[in-house]
Formats: C-alpha cells, structure tokens, sequence
C-alpha cells in the first residue's frame, strides 16, 4: 500500500500493478486527515494506493 502526492499518483499505481498484478484502489483522503508525507517525495500524501 502507498501514500502519495498528486504528483507521484502514476508511480505508486505501476509501483502497485508491477508487485500484485492487478489494479488498486485509490483512495482520495480527506483535507483533514492528509497527515502522512508522499512515499517518493516531502509533500503531503492526498492518496492511498492499494486495496
Ligand atoms: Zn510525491
């Protein structure tokens, strides 16, 4: 499962597919609960990736 930014949203998803083979969930998270950093950069995490 990833956390990412915006930005990073199109690796984490192939990162996803290339270890489980299928498609994730993406998870938008609320303003209010984006506490967690992007795994691939400093900026704040606005999506899990994973299911
Ligand atoms: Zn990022």
């Amino acid at each position: 499962m990833f956390i990412c930014c915006e930005e990073h949203i199109e690796l984490a998803i192939d990162m996803y597919v290339d270890e489980i083979e299928r498609a994730p969930e993406i998870i938008h998270i609320p303003v209010d609960k984006q506490e967690k950093k992007c795994q691939f950069c400093q900026k704040q995490g606005v999506y899990v990736v994973g299911n």
